[in-house]
């Protein structure tokens, strides 16, 4: 079994041992984003130092290495999520572009007056919001499947809504705010059965969990790097190759052509035709060291660790009088929703900032879930496998001092 050296983990972020407010930083704000190690933000410094250059336009050396890092950083994501080629992997800016892509190339030409796109009530914005903008244009709805009370989605249901009139079907295989982990393989098989395309929003799923797009089963993948110890502006769109040749490209520009001509220009094969301009080559060579770095850890240890905090943190919290859990899945991440009786999120969050607990308060891009729910906000402690029990520790005994300020 791999022992988990939490303590050297640590060492290789230099943020984790900060201050805020002159105290020691306790960072549980994962979800929104992650921090960086060493070898993500050294990757990038000698990336401007000594590698860089366009890539794809240049023969000259430099343009030659910056096109081996950018290029092998497909590679790298394509064999990290299993994608069974490089070439349907389209590198984007994050989670957000991938699912507007999905929406502009794939839904819009094939959406009807009368046809649906299916979502969760738990999903993001990012995965709502998109589909909603070419329904409007197309005359297409879009439905919402259920979900329960400890915030599961209703597997059953979502399938019953799985009718002819839905030309793609999405759910994200890890909430943001409640942290459950949804059952993706079998809502692909279903979808599958019917014809109906799955997209699956993996951004809360890739930091904590190996992906594999080919057993998950599957359509469409979108993943965000910064959630993933990798830079702001990374991310990418798995497509199975049939939906990726068929799809018109959303931006124009160059590096997406082949030949352009005012009586017709042509476009470049996938994945470069989803590709135009210059993109963010510095941010996908941190990506890159960012997932030697998982791989380093191995996702067995992080899980383990992960797993342990979330019981731990749960089981103090729930010490707490007045404290509500939003969110108790069977299966979760390290994500956890709450309230308590009587204070507002905000001014929690606010007074645990200057105890230097960093947590999200709001409705963490998820209106439609805090409607489900009844709130208009939720704190949010979002861990990740560097995090530690001692922080949980330090995380409660602030909690109970601000909970007592607003009482
Ligand atoms: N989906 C989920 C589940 C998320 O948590 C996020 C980020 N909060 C996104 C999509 C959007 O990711 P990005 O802002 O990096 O595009």
């Amino acid at each position: 079994p791999t022992v988990f050296d939490i303590q050297r983990i640590r060492a290789d972020f230099p943020l984790l041992s900060r201050t805020v407010h002159g105290k020691p930083l306790v960072y549980f704000d994962n979800a929104n984003t992650s921090q960086k190690p060493l070898p993500v933000i050294e990757a990038m410094n000698e990336h401007y130092r000594e590698h860089n250059a366009n890539v794809s336009r240049a023969v000259h050396q430099l343009g030659e290495e910056a096109t081996a890092a950018y290029e092998g950083a497909r590679d790298k994501l394509a064999r990290f999520i299993n994608a069974p080629s490089r070439n349907e992997l389209v590198l984007t800016s994050g989670t957000t572009q991938a699912t507007n892509l999905v929406a502009y190339s794939y839904a819009l030409p094939r959406l009807q007056p009368g046809d649906a796109i299916l979502t969760t009530v738990m999903e993001h914005h990012a995965n709502i919001v998109p589909w909603q903008l070419v329904a409007q244009r197309s005359g297409a709805t879009v439905k919402a499947a259920p979900i329960d009370q400890r915030g599961e989605l209703i597997l059953e249901q979502y399938v019953a809504m799985l009718t002819p009139e839905v030309k793609l079907a999405c759910v994200s295989q890890v909430s943001n705010v409640l942290g459950t982990v949804n059952p993706v393989r079998e809502i692909a098989r279903e979808c599958r059965k019917r014809g109906i395309a799955l997209l699956v929003d993996g951004s809360q799923a890739v930091p904590h969990r190996p992906v594999d797009v080919q057993a998950l089963g599957c359509d469409f993948y979108a993943l965000t790097g910064h959630k993933m110890l990798g830079p702001t502006g990374t991310g990418a769109l798995w497509a199975r190759r049939e939906h990726l040749d068929a799809m018109p490209p959303f931006f124009g520009g160059g590096e997406m052509i082949r030949e352009v001509r005012f009586d017709g220009t042509s476009f470049a094969e996938a994945p470069h035709k989803f590709e135009a301009g210059t993109p963010n080559i510095a941010g996908f060579v941190g990506l890159s060291a960012a997932i030697d770095y998982y791989q380093s850890v191995g996702f067995e240890a992080i899980h383990a660790w992960e797993q342990q905090l979330l019981a731990y943190a749960t089981e103090r919290l729930r010490e707490i009088p007045g404290l509500r859990i939003i969110g108790e899945a069977a299966e979760k991440e390290p994500v956890i929703s709450f309230l308590i009786d009587g204070t507002q999120a905000t001014d929690l969050a606010t007074l645990l900032d200057l105890q230097g607990v960093a947590v999200r308060s709001g409705h963490h891009c998820a209106h439609p879930l805090m409607q489900f729910f009844g709130v208009p906000s939720t704190l949010r402690a979002s861990l990740a496998f560097y995090n530690t029990r001692e922080e949980v520790d330090a995380f409660i005994v602030a909690l109970l001092k601000v909970r007592k300020l607003l009482m």
